[in-house]
Formats: C-alpha cells, sequence, structure tokens
C-alpha cells in the first residue's frame, strides 16, 4: 500500500535544504517588543496594564476579549511605555499594540504548575491552557482552550497531531521533534487526557524521514501512532491532513470536531506541556528563519513581539536589491510584509525571504481553460470558474461554488501556467462575502 495522502494538491520544492540541519538557537532577549492585542483568531484581548506599569516576564498585561480569544502576556521584563497601532499585515488594517522597553534579564511570572497532568481534570487543563494563552503554532492562532473545550452533543474520538510541516522552507516542527521529543509528547499525552481519547496519530511527510524513525522509537509502547504520509502540499492543511490519516472527510461548512477529529500542531503540544508543567504563558516560540535571501538560515527561540528586522538582523540578509519579498511563514500561504520594522506573532513559525531568481514570474496572462486549478484543488472547488465570479463580483454565485470552503493553500495559484493569482481573489472575495453577511444580519 502507497503512503495516505488526500485527493489534489501540488508538489512544491521542499528547499527544507537551508534550515533543516539546523538544532534551534535562543535568541538574544529583544530591547523593545510590540504586542499586538488582536493575537489571535477571534476578538482582540483587552489590555489590563498602562504605560509605565513595571510587568514581569509571562505576567498578563491583556485579557481574551471573549471566548475566542486569547490572553496577552508579557514577553519581557521591562516598563509598559507605549500604546500605539501598527499595521496588521493580515488584515492590512491598524491594529492595537502594547509596546514594553525591557529592562535586564528575565523575571519570570509563573503560572500555577503540575508534576503530574493526570491529576488534573479536564476541566482544569482547560482553564490552563486558556490562562497561558496559548493559540494554534502552525500559522493558524485558533485558542487552544476552545479546541479542548468539546462541544455538548460531540465526541472527540482521534487526536491528530500535524507534524506535516508541507510549506516549503519551514523546518522548526522538524526541529521540535527531533530536540524537544519527550515535551512534545507529554504534551500530546495532556491533550488526549484532556479531550478524552484512547489514541493519537501524528502525522508526518515522509521528505522527514529522520523525524520520522527518532518519533517511532520514542512512541513505542505508547498509544501514539506515528503515520508517515505522502510528501505533498497542503497535506498539513487540518482538512486534509484528517483525510489522509483517517480517510474520513470533514463536511462542507463542518468542524474537524463533526467527524470525531481533533487537531493540534507538534509546536502547540509543547507550548501546552510548557504550561502545565512548567507554568509557562506563551510568550516565546520557535521560528524558522530561512530562505535564499537570509546569510545564516536556521531555527530559533525568539520573543513574541520582536521585530522582524532584529530577527533578520541576527542570521543576516542578501544585498536588497537582489530581495523580492519579505513573508510571515512560507511562500505558499505566507503573508508578503509590507515593512520589517513590523513585530512577530506568537504563531508566526517562519520568515521567509525570497529572492527575485526563485519568487514566480509575475506576468499574467489570459486563462487558458486547462483545468490544471481543478485537479489541484484540494477541496474540489472549480477556482478557474470562481475567479471569473470574483472578477464579475457576482458574490452570490462564488458562495453556491463553495467559496467559503476554500483554504487559502495557493495551490490553484501555484500550478496555473497563466500566472493568475487565484488564491489572491479569494481571499479578498472572502472578506466580501464576510462583509456582505454581516451587513445582511
Ligand atoms: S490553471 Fe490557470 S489557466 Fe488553467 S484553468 Fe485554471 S486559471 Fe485557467
Ligand atoms: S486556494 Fe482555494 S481554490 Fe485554490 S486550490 Fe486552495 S482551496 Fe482550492
Amino acid at each position: 500500500m502507497g503512503l495516505l495522502t488526500f485527493k489534489g494538491g501540488v508538489h512544491p520544492p521542499h528547499k527544507k535544504k537551508f534550515s533543516e540541519n539546523e538544532a534551534i538557537k535562543i535568541l538574544p532577549l529583544p530591547e523593545k517588543v510590540y504586542v499586538y492585542t488582536a493575537h489571535s483568531i477571534g476578538a482582540p484581548a483587552k489590555p489590563i496594564v498602562e504605560v509605565g506599569d513595571k510587568v514581569k516576564t509571562g505576567q498578563k498585561i491583556a485579557e481574551a476579549g471573549g471566548f475566542i480569544s486569547a490572553n496577552l502576556h508579557s514577553p519581557v521584563t521591562g516598563t509598559v511605555v507605549e500604546f500605539t497601532k501598527l499595521v496588521n499585515a493580515a488584515s492590512g488594517l491598524k491594529s492595537d499594540v502594547i509596546v514594553i522597553e525591557r529592562e535586564g534579564e528575565d523575571q519570570w511570572e509563573l503560572l500555577e504548575k503540575t508534576d503530574d497532568h493526570t491529576k488534573l481534570k479536564p476541566e482544569e487543563i482547560v482553564a490552563r491552557v486558556k490562562e497561558a494563552g496559548i493559540v494554534g503554532l502552525g500559522g493558524a492562532m485558533f485558542p487552544s482552550h476552545v479546541k479542548l473545550s468539546i462541544p455538548k452533543g460531540k465526541k472527540a474520538e482521534s487526536l491528530i497531531i500535524n507534524a506535516a510541516e508541507c510549506e516549503p522552507y519551514i523546518t522548526i516542527d522538524y526541529r521540535m521533534m527531533l530536540e524537544k521529543t519527550s515535551e512534545v509528547l507529554k504534551g500530546i499525552e495532556i491533550i488526549m487526557h484532556t479531550i478524552g481519547v484512547e489514541k493519537a496519530y501524528v502525522g508526518i511527510e515522509d521528505n522527514k524521514s529522520k523525524a520520522i524513525s527518532h518519533m517511532k522509537e520514542a512512541v513505542k509502547n505508547s498509544s501514539i501512532e506515528i503515520v508517515p504520509l505522502k510528501t505533498k502540499y497542503p497535506q498539513g492543511a487540518e482538512k486534509q491532513l484528517i483525510n489522509a490519516v483517517t480517510g474520513k472527510e470533514v463536511p462542507s461548512g463542518g468542524l474537524p470536531i463533526d467527524i470525531g477529529a481533533v487537531v493540534f500542531n507538534v509546536s502547540t503540544a509543547y507550548a501546552i506541556y510548557d504550561a502545565i508543567y512548567n507554568g509557562k504563558a506563551l510568550v516565546e516560540s520557535g521560528i524558522s528563519l530561512t530562505g535564499e535571501g537570509v546569510k545564516k538560515p536556521g531555527n530559533f527561540w525568539f520573543r513574541v513581539g520582536t521585530k522582524v528586522s532584529e530577527l533578520l538582523d541576527y542570521v543576516g540578509i542578501i544585498e536588497e536589491d537582489k530581495i523580492d519579498r519579505v513573508l510571515y511563514g512560507g511562500p505558499m500561504m505566507g503573508i508578503s510584509l509590507p515593512d520589517t520594522e513590523l513585530p512577530t506573532f506568537k504563531g508566526n513559525n517562519a520568515i521567509t525571504v525570497m529572492t527575485k531568481d526563485v519568487a514566480p514570474n509575475k506576468e499574467t496572462m489570459p486563462c487558458i481553460r486547462c483545468s490544471s486549478c481543478v485537479s489541484v484543488c484540494p477541496i474540489g472547488l472549480q477556482p478557474y470558474l470562481m475567479k471569473k465570479l470574483a472578477d464579475t463580483r457576482k458574490y452570490d454565485d462564488l458562495t453556491n461554488n463553495n467559496l467559503m470552503d476554500c483554504i487559502e493553500c495557493g495551490a490553484c495559484s501555484y500550478t496555473c501556467p497563466s500566472g493568475i493569482d487565484l488564491t489572491k481573489s479569494f481571499k479578498t472575495a472572502k472578506k466580501v462575502v464576510r462583509a456582505m453577511k454581516q451587513r445582511r444580519g
């Protein structure tokens, strides 16, 4: 039997070689951090500090603004010096930021911790994860306490750990599996205990053979199973991963829990371990600083809110006129940064610096109806038709053609021989449809 996978998808070059053999290094503490209050999917957090307040590392500085929201904590020990607004590259809009100036080394304010998570009830773990402000670190930044709270009437049957890391260039989850193995596994056990499942599956693409064999050895005699997956983009998208591992399909408009699945990323499992066993709120995380434009690519432990320019200074970048763009994330789903003076988020798993000679040719030609975009769409959508509808602003027809099921994976744009950026149109159209829905009530 061949390796497990999903239908559709593309095979971009892996480009993992830049950083895959680089062990995670701890970056020096930043002098200032810039913490967006909108730091997760859902409502922004509400600040509970004022300018002039002294804060410790890990001290709460903003309260979750709703159930789907996450607490924020200070990434350094110092003083709150300013409330300002900076562009949020994801929305293009200005967003509230708390600025903290560091004073000396860390003095941690720790949360309640335990030496045995099995002594804690699931609801206690959910509360501690919520308190620690943990969000999904695979990029989506969905609040973890919400995922751990199984809705009434639903039952979790399987936990799937996303270790596919299918985006080109990014290698931090790979390094986490090699270097933080026991912590990641403990995090998986905590999640299993919390959602009440007997079995967990760790899906790893077969281009990470070292991680597969290392993790297989580490989970011997446990109820965690390592599932090698075919290397194909977007293997790490939630619905595609569930389909590859379980053979089940999340229905259109549905959630993984509708078919009994719960998905967490490798680094999120680590963050959950760190909160429950070490009492650490989520103020630091792993990141790959990589791409052809980086002089010394690698994997690092960074403080949330560090400016991208400061991270890039550490690894060095090549001449500016050779650089095409700097991305939060990888080239397929990453967000192009308008300015490297912007700060990092909790969920930043990579900064990729792409050079002009490797960036895709931006010349756009008319659609030749080759249907390549249809065959690669992992959701089974008709991107060329959706693009036509988006261009003519037929939003109701677009919705009927399942626009909202598009996971913005970029596979259609990647494969299009005419260089049409279909995904960009769908991202914009989804924002318009959401706004129209809100207006219609
Ligand atoms: S891949 Fe590009 S050219 Fe081919 S049908 Fe889709 S939009 Fe048209
Ligand atoms: S971006 Fe959307 S339409 Fe394009 S391949 Fe991905 S899911 Fe399909």
